[in-house]
C-alpha cells in the first residue's frame, strides 16, 4: 500500500531520529537557540497575529505567548545537560556487585496538537520540551486562530528541516489523519470530548499520551480573605483573555456573609481595570469566533447578572459579567465557561463548598483566597485538582519550577520545566552486573537456603 503524505513525513522523521542527529545536548540546546532567536527576530509579527484572531493586548500577548517562551527555553537550557545525563542509583544487596542506572531515553518522534486560546505559547512549549528531550515533532496548531497559524509555520519552517521539526495545518480531518500515526508520543492539547478521541485514537497503537484539557475550576473566597486582593487577582486571572484561559477562574464559591462586599469590590475592580466601557479598553479582548460568542451569550441568565452582560455578536465582544445567586442548574454551571462570564455561588460552611466541587470532574485549576491556614490545609487536603493557587491566580503556570497539568477528566501528565523535560522522554533502567563474577544465588542448583533468602528480602 502506497504511504500517505503523513506517513511519509513520519518516515522522515523516524529515519532522522534513527541516525542519533537530535541525540547530543549540543545539538538540543542549538536547536532551543535557533528557535528562541527566530521568535525574537518576529516578535512583532507575532503580536501582531494573536491580536488578530484574539485582540490581546501587546502586553498581554508579550508576557503570556512570547515573555514566557523565553524564560522556559532558557531554564531548559540551562538544565538540560544536567537532565539528560543517566542516573546513577542504589540497588539491593541481593543484587551486587553491580550498579543501577536510568537513562533519560527520547521517545523518538511526537506529535503535538495545540489549540486556539494561546495560540503560540500552547504549540511552543510543548515543541521545546520534545526538542529539549531529543525528539523530533510534527506540530499541528488549531485551525481556529488563523493568523497564529500561519506565523508558527514561519518560524518553524525557516528554524528547522521538517525530518527534524515539521509543521502541518488544518482541522479535524489533518488531526485525524495524524492521530492514526504510530508516533512514540502525543502531546495534545484542547477539549475534554478531543482529549477523549485523541486517548483513543493513541490506543489503537498504544502510544503514551499528555493530554492538557480544561474543566471548570472554582475559586474560594473564605470569610477570612482578603477582598481587595481577591477581586484583583480574581478580575485579572478571569477577565485576562476574555476569560477564554484553560485555567481562568471559572466560577467562585463565596462565603455568604462576604458576599455583598465582595460583589462590590469586584465591581469596582473591573471597572477600575476596563473602565465604564471595556468595549473601549484596549486591555480586554474579544470572543474568538461568531460560534463561540452565540454559545456564551445562551449561558448568561439576565435575570442573574449585577454587572455587564452586553453582548456584540459582530464585534464579537462579551462584557466582563457577573451573575449572583446562580445554582447547580443554571446553564453556566453545566460545561467550561471559557468567556468573560463569572458566576457566584454562595455557601455557609467550607464543607458545601468542597461538596459542590466535588459534583463536577476534578478541575485543571483551584484557587483559594483565606487567611486562615486550618481552611488552606483542609482545601490541599481533601480536594483534588491539577494545580492552582493560595491568594493568587493563575500564575502557578509561569513557573518553570512548578510541573503544570490537570488531573482526571482535566488532564493526563505534566510539563514546564523538569516535568516537561520528563514528560518527554523514557527511563530506561537498567542494572548493570561484573562480568568476573557470577554468585548465582538464584540458579537452580546454586540456590542458597530458603532461610536465608528470606533474612536478605522479608
Ligand atoms: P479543541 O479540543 O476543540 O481543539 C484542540 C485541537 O484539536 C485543535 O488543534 C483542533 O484542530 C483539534 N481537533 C478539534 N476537533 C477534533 C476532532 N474531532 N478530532 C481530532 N482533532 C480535533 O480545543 P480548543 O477549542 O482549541 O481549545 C479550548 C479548550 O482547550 C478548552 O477546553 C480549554 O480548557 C482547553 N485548554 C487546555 C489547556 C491546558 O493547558 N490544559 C490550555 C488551553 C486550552
Amino acid at each position: 500500500m502506497e504511504m500517505n503524505k503523513y506517513q511519509l513525513l513520519l518516515e522522515k522523521q523516524r529515519n532522522y531520529f534513527r541516525t542519533g542527529a537530535t541525540l547530543p545536548v549540543a545539538f538540543r540546546k542549538k536547536a532551543l537557540q535557533t528557535l528562541l532567536m527566530a521568535i525574537k527576530k518576529r516578535e512583532n509579527e507575532i503580536l501582531e497575529a494573536v491580536k488578530i484572531d484574539l485582540r490581546k493586548s501587546s502586553f498581554e500577548a508579550y508576557t503570556n505567548e512570547i515573555g514566557i517562551i523565553y524564560l522556559e527555553i532558557k531554564h531548559l537550557m540551562k538544565n538540560i545537560a544536567k537532565w539528560a545525563k543517566p542516573k546513577k542509583t542504589k540497588i539491593e544487596m541481593f543484587l551486587m556487585p553491580g550498579s543501577g542506572t536510568i537513562y533519560n531515553e527520547p521517545y523518538g518522534t511526537s506529535l503535538i496538537i495545540a489549540p486556539w486560546n494561546y495560540p503560540f505559547q500552547l504549540v511552543i512549549a510543548p515543541l521545546i520540551a520534545a526538542i529539549a528531550a531529543g525528539n523530533t515533532a510534527i506540530v499541528k496548531p488549531s485551525e481556529v486562530s488563523q493568523a497564529t497559524a500561519k506565523i508558527v509555520t514561519t518560524i518553524l519552517e525557516e528554524s528547522f528541516s521538517d525530518n527534524f521539526v515539521a509543521v502541518v495545518n488544518g482541522g479535524i480531518d489533518e488531526t485525524t489523519a495524524l492521530l492514526s500515526l504510530p508516533v512514540d508520543k502525543i502531546f495534545f492539547t484542547g477539549s475534554v470530548p478531543v482529549g477523549k478521541i485523541v486517548m483513543a485514537a493513541a490506543a489503537k497503537n498504544l502510544t503514551p499520551v499528555t493530554l492538557e484539557l480544561g474543566g471548570k475550576s472554582p475559586v474560594i473566597v473564605d470569610k477570612s480573605a482578603d477582598l481587595t486582593l481577591a477581586a484583583r487577582k480574581i478580575v485579572w486571572g478571569k477577565f485576562n483573555n476574555a476569560g477564554q484561559t484553560c485555567v481562568a477562574p471559572d466560577y467562585i464559591l463565596v462565603d455568604k456573609s462576604i458576599e455583598s462586599d465582595f460583589l462590590k469590590k469586584l465591581q469596582e475592580v473591573i471597572r477600575e481595570f476596563y473602565g465604564e466601557n471595556p468595549d473601549e479598553s484596549k486591555d480586554f479582548g474579544r470572543i474568538i469566533n461568531e460560534r463561540h460568542v452565540a454559545r456564551l451569550e445562551k449561558l448568561i441568565n439576565s435575570n442573574k447578572v449585577v454587572f455587564g452582560g452586553k453582548v456584540n455578536v459582530n464585534k464579537k465582544y462579551i462584557a466582563p459579567t457577573i451573575m449572583v445567586n446562580v445554582t447547580l442548574d443554571d446553564v453556566v454551571m453545566q460545561d467550561e465557561i471559557f468567556g468573560p462570564i463569572l458566576p457566584i455561588l454562595a455557601f455557609e460552611k467550607i464543607e458545601d463548598a468542597i461538596s459542590i466541587i466535588r459534583s463536577f470532574s476534578k478541575p485543571l485549576a483551584l484557587y483559594l483566597f483565606t487567611k486562615d491556614k486550618n481552611v488552606e490545609k483542609l482545601i490541599m487536603e481533601r480536594v483534588s485538582f491539577g494545580g492552582g493557587g493560595v491568594n493568587t491566580t493563575i500564575l502557578h503556570v509561569a513557573s518553570s519550577h512548578l510541573p503544570f497539568g490537570g488531573v482526571g477528566q482535566s488532564g493526563t501528565g505534566s510539563y514546564h520545566g523538569k516535568a516537561g523535560f520528563d514528560d518527554f522522554s523514557h527511563k530506561k533502567s537498567v542494572l548493570k552486573q561484573p562480568v568476573f563474577f557470577d554468585p548465582g544465588i538464584t540458579y537452580p542448583g546454586k540456590q542458597i537456603s530458603l532461610k536465608l533468602i528470606k533474612m536478605i528480602m522479608g
